[in-house]
């Protein structure tokens, strides 16, 4: 919130309407447009800013102006237009702010010391808040996710303007639009001519579109298109830096960076983006293993802010500098974690996802699981996401890996959904069902009687779960898996764990993120919570980190 009178000031200068808009979006405005509002008064070259103030200042002598006092400025009546924006505004924790910051706004229909004084009290109720303490913690953790042991000044990043995409696939596409996005030229390849073809015309009909919503023109459309180029092997050489995106298969990622490693410049950056491979055994088929790294997007790639750098055994600093560099330049959060399966972000997943397949056998339906989870602040519930990503996806790494027959029960419906090949929306139906053209998740009947089948086949008995059981048992194993991703250095700072759940899986932001959510829970609370549903030892054992900190109750940071 502007306080310090900025909620009181902006509706006299621009109008109650478009003071609101700014004010609760947090929109940044273009110099010109602050001054066709009427925010700014004048504006001057930068190159020639003190004869142009100077001119100002002698226009205003010569018109022979006077103070002009803001707050002295009429405001417009209260019309309605507050009554409909607080509507849209509940009072829940997700948007406490921008709730205060517009009553504060209507506060400036009142004369301005009474507005004044209601804009401070608001102001007050907002920095005392926990949601407040929660978004500070985001803002200081996005800060020193920047800073990694072993680099500095000293390490500067290299160049990257030309890169390289292998595999045109459904991120490949989203890497090479993030990468024209932020001004770099981009080679995309693949192997299979049809995929770098629909690739391309995915391309055009993206920026076309984004201009035809007037997000920029068609001038700069046609630029952005033109930054991403169908290229081939022979081109690598020109590349400072390569994504590939191919199959999640490791003999053919090793085949492909071999063939990289070949190819491409001694100093270039050599960058996979598997989602669960191991990047040292990746790096191994290369002879220059210490410029190779996991660049893992997040789908869509073009969209989503978090970006993970893995830095593999033998990653050097210089080369992880650069990939910390293209993070900021492609405007996403990276954040930097040591090899592990799953990294960061897909590890903590495991547990919660086995949970929540868990709690289907024992008597709650996707609808109710999904509802508790949004309920909670999730942009999105784990059956939702799981037919967004596809259920074929999770469902192949579950068989590389082999289920343990302990697990069996508990990824038993997304199995069956599997074989059935509802692999969700891409087959417009999943754990739910799909109306043609509609990403509305609808309960389906189907998948009830499945849920029936697999509790028989188990012999669960069915009872009814209420939604803190569902919430507690889903995200109390993710914070205890992070623990385990802090004591074994995979992630650097609690803080950096927090952002990958932020910004690459939809938790609440309001809550500050995993670990700021189980300090303000208490670890020792967390613990107990903990141990009460692993009475049968399903959820493993506590992480040692939890049972130090719960010992005196201590915070993860
Ligand atoms: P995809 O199947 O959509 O695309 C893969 C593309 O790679 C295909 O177009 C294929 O033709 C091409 N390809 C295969 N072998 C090749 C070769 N030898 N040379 C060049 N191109 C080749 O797959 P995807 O979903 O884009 O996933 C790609 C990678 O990204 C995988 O490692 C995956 O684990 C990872 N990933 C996926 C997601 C996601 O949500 N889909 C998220 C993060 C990471």
């Amino acid at each position: 919130m502007p306080g310090a009178g900025g909620t009181q000031r902006m509706p006299r200068l621009i109008g109650n309407a478009a003071a609101l808009d700014l004010i609760i979006s947090g929109k940044t405005l273009a110099a010109a447009k602050a001054r066709a509002c009427g925010l700014v008064d004048a504006l001057a070259p930068v190159e020639d800013f003190g004869s142009a103030a100077l001119d100002y200042v002698r226009h205003l002598l010569e018109t022979g102006a006077k103070p002009r006092r803001t707050r002295d400025m009429p405001v417009a009546a209260d019309d309605g237009l507050f009554e409909a924006a607080l509507a849209k505004l509940p009072d829940v924790p997700a948007c406490f702010a921008q709730r205060r910051a517009a009553l504060a706004v209507q506060a400036a229909t009142l004369p301005f010391a009474a507005g004044r004084a209601r804009e401070a009290a608001l102001f007050d109720e907002c920095a005392r808040s926990p949601t407040a303490a929660a978004l500070i913690h985001l803002f200081f953790a996005e800060r020193e996710a920047t800073k990694v042991a072993g680099l500095g000044p000293a390490m500067p990043p290299g160049p990257v303007q030309r890169c390289a995409v292998i595999g045109a696939g459904t991120m490949g596409l989203g890497i090479a639009l993030a990468m024209a996005d932020a001004g770099l030229d981009v080679r995309i390849l693949d192997n299979a001519p049809e995929s770098r073809t629909r690739a391309l015309a995915q391309v055009e009909a993206h920026y076309l579109r984004l201009a035809g919503k007037g997000r920029f023109d068609e001038a700069e459309a046609r630029r952005r298109c033109a930054r991403i180029q169908p290229g081939d092997y022979a081109q690598l050489a020109e590349a400072d830096l390569v994504v590939e995106a191919v199959f999640e298969d490791l003999a053919l990622k090793k085949k492909v960076f071999a063939e990289l490693d070949a190819q491409c410049r001694p100093d270039a950056i050599l960058a996979s983006n598997t989602s669960t491979l191991d990047v040292d055994a990746i790096a191994a088929a290369t002879r220059s293993p210490q410029r190779v790294l996991g660049l893992h997007f997040f789908s869509p790639a073009n969209v989503m802010r978090l970006l993970e750098i893995v830095r593999g055994r033998e990653t050097s600093g210089p080369a992880l500098a650069t990939a910390l560099a293209l993070a900021r330049r492609l405007r996403k959060v990276g954040v930097v974690c040591g090899v592990c399966d799953g990294f960061i972000g897909n590890r903590m997943l495991e547990g919660y996802l086995r949970e929540a397949g868990g709690l289907l056998l024992e008597g709650a339906s996707p609808a109710q699981v999904d509802a508790a989870i949004t309920g909670f602040g999730f942009a999105m519930g784990p059956f939702a996401m799981s037919d967004l990503a596809g259920i074929d996806v999770g469902y192949r790494v579950h068989q590389q890996r082999g289920i343990d027959p302990v697990d069996a029960q508990y990824y038993a419906v997304g199995g069956r959904l599997y074989e059935m090949g509802r692999y969700g929306q891409k087959t417009g139906a999943g754990f739910y069902r799909y109306e043609p053209g509609n990403r509305t998740p609808l309960p389906d009947p189907e998948v009830d009687a499945v849920i029936a089948a697999e509790t028989a086949r188990f012999g669960v008995a069915r009872r009814a779960i209420d939604a803190q059981e569902i919430v507690e048992r889903c995200v109390l194993p993710l914070i205890n898996e992070a623990a385990r991703i802090l004591d074994e250095g995979i992630a650097a700072r609690a803080g950096d764990i927090d952002l990958v759940w932020i910004h690459g899986y939809g938790f609440p932001a309001w809550r500050g993120g995993p670990m700021h959510y189980a300090n303000t829970r208490g670890t020792a609370r967390v613990l107990d919570r903990f141990r009460q549903y692993n009475r049968d030892g399903r959820l493993g054992t506590p992480a040692p980190l939890l049972e130090r900190l719960a010992a005196d109750n201590q915070p993860f940071a």
